[in-house]
């Protein structure tokens, strides 16, 4: 025979899991996502920050701004915030969080 009450508790407990897991998940890629904030209007596509970063986090994206540009993109997940994009960067496109 089925416990109802056991089971109506393992269910709410799975549910605070999972959401606490999701919670968690968030937060992580927020953290993620926040390392680097790029200013893409103001980029010229010089490309000197790809060429400058070296653990490879920078690409140029398929996004164009309003100037015409393929700017560049961020793979956060490498991204060591080194700050050397921000150095080269002649127009000031990059903020280290
Ligand atoms: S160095 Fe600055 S201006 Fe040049 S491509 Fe990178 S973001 Fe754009
Ligand atoms: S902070 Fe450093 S690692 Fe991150 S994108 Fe800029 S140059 Fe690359």
């Amino acid at each position: 025979m089925v416990n109802y009450r056991t089971s109506f508790y393992r269910v709410e407990q799975i549910k605070k899991d999972i959401s606490l897991r999701t919670r968690k998940l968030l937060e992580r890629t927020v953290l993620i996502m926040e390392k680097i904030k790029l200013n893409v209007e103001h980029c010229k596509g010089c490309y000197l920050c790809i060429a400058n970063c070296k653990p490879g986090a920078l690409s140029v994206s398929s996004e164009v701004n309003a100037k015409g540009y393929l700017v560049p993109q961020v793979d956060s997940e490498k991204c060591v915030q080194c700050g050397c994009c921000y150095t080269m960067c002649p127009d000031l496109v990059f903020e280290i969080l």
